[in-house]
């Protein structure tokens, strides 16, 4: 990029965390000057799917637990200039190393099943064949694999393996869903392999995602004057030229007014995905099955359509019935519910200390974490014997086993207490 103007104006469409990576970078790698970067964001809140809401009386809701280790190499670099929310001193990164040194997460049982720790919880249950499978597809090239879902590659007994139990709930994975993403996730966490059945290396934030990562990182930027315009949704954008040359010229607001971008000027997408369109239910309702699009997915589509080289959005959201996933938080005032499921006996681990166990009952299982600590400095405070616990349901081998069929486009959430 060439040297930073005054005048030229930096436009961020999305205020997740990659939008406001996108603004971290610019003024820290590109002498871009805060008061000249815009982040648009159609939500009433910063984030994206790093989320973290509520209160004890309505209840919380966080839509998933996202896990890092310490190979984020890029994460990381982000988080190294951000001072940490309790001490400015100690940036983010610090933060997490230092409390992940505290609270190893490491689980004696991660697999539970049908209310007892299963007995086979160490051993990955994978047959020679399966792993002659998995080693197959690490090494094949992705342009072979296009248009193959996970269930063509393997046999169906991988399937009922513990391995395939704890990934596919790890990392939200179905049998049919892509090879191709499967292949670049085994190769990006192939490391983790000797810790897996203990969920050994994976690294937690000290609270809620959103308050130990994006409010620090929403801090910094607004102390350097980065303008993020919150309920603000863009809905359509105008681009000029070929594929080889071109450059948008303006963008729409859905309060009707444009914003006009000159030739110095420079517009980032950063639109994200996977919590687009969620639906949210209740204490008493079950979120709704309604169909609805929602900004990133819309834009996306408008983009794909009207230009060329913008991907395949309909590949992605073409099928809810096949990308959907479901969440539920779960807000306690007392651990009845993590008795009911004697979780703490089964797992060595404090109920308000739960990394990643799965809770299998019969052909449903459920992925289920509850937050650490709760900090005075938090926007999301979780009061002293409060438990939040977020439970991310999955059916185990073939489809619909648990009778619930999901409905939005890329996800729905049931947030309860
Ligand atoms: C349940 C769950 C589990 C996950 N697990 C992991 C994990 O274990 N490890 C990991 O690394 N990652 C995980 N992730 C993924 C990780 O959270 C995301 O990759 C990351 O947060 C994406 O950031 P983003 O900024 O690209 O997109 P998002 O966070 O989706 O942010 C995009 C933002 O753009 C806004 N936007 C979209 N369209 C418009 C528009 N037209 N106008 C204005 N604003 C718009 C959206 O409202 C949103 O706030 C998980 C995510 C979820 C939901």
């Amino acid at each position: 990029m060439s040297k930073a103007t005054s005048l030229e104006q930096h436009y961020i469409i999305g205020g997740g965390i990659a939008g406001m990576a996108t603004a971290v970078y610019l003024i820290r790698d590109a002498g871009v000057e805060g008061k000249n970067i815009h982040i648009y964001e159609q939500l009433g809140v910063a984030g994206g799917s790093l989320d973290g809401s509520g209160d004890a009386e309505s209840g919380y809701m966080i839509r998933g637990g996202r896990m890092f280790e310490k190979h984020f190499a890029c994460t990381f670099d982000l988080l190294d200039t951000i001072p940490s929310a309790d001490d400015p001193s100690v940036s983010v990164t610090d933060d997490i190393m230092a409390f992940n040194r505290m609270v190893p997460g490491s689980s004696n049982c991660r697999l539970v099943r049908d209310g007892l720790p299963a007995e086979d919880r160490y051993d990955l249950t994978l047959s020679a064949h399966d792993i002659v499978d998995i080693n197959r597809l690490i090494l094949q090239s992705e342009a072979g694999l296009a248009g193959q879902s996970i269930e063509d590659w393997f046999k169906p007994s991988f399937f009922e393996s513990n391995f395939w139990l704890m990934w596919s709930t790890m990392f939200s994975f179905q049998p049919w869903h892509a090879l191709t993403e499967l292949r670049r996730y085994l190769r990006r966490f192939i490391h983790l392999f000797p810790g897996f059945t203990r969920i050994a290396g994976i690294l937690r934030t000290r609270y809620n995602q959103y308050d130990s990562l994006i409010a620090p990182i929403i801090t910094w930027l607004r102390d350097r004057d980065v303008k993020i315009a919150t309920s603000t949704q863009v809905i359509d954008v105008t681009i000029d030229g070929t594929r080889q040359d071109r450059r948008v010229i303006s963008f729409a607001l859905a309060d009707e007014s444009d914003v006009q971008v000159s030739e110095d000027d420079r517009v980032y997408l950063t639109l994200g995905s996977m919590t687009g369109a969620t639906t949210q239910g209740a204490n008493n309702r079950a979120p709704d099955l309604h169909d609805k699009e929602g900004g990133a997915w819309t834009l996306w589509r408008k983009l794909a359509t009207q230009n060329e080289g913008f991907g395949h959005p309909e590949v992605f959201c073409g099928n809810t019935n096949k990308t959907a996933w479901h969440s539920f938080t779960v807000t306690m005032n007392r651990p009845d519910f993590l008795s009911l499921w004697r979780i703490s006996q089964t797992t060595g681990r404090a109920p308000e200390d739960l990394s990643l166990s799965l809770i299998q009952v019969g052909r449903c299982l459920s992925s289920c974490s509850t937050s650490h600590i709760s900090g005075a400095k938090n926007t999301v405070p979780i009061p002293s014997g409060v438990t939040v616990c977020v439970v991310t349901d999955q059916a185990t081998s073939s489809r619909n086993r648990c009778g619930r069929r999901q409905a939005t486009r890329s996800s729905q959430s049931f947030a309860g207490t």
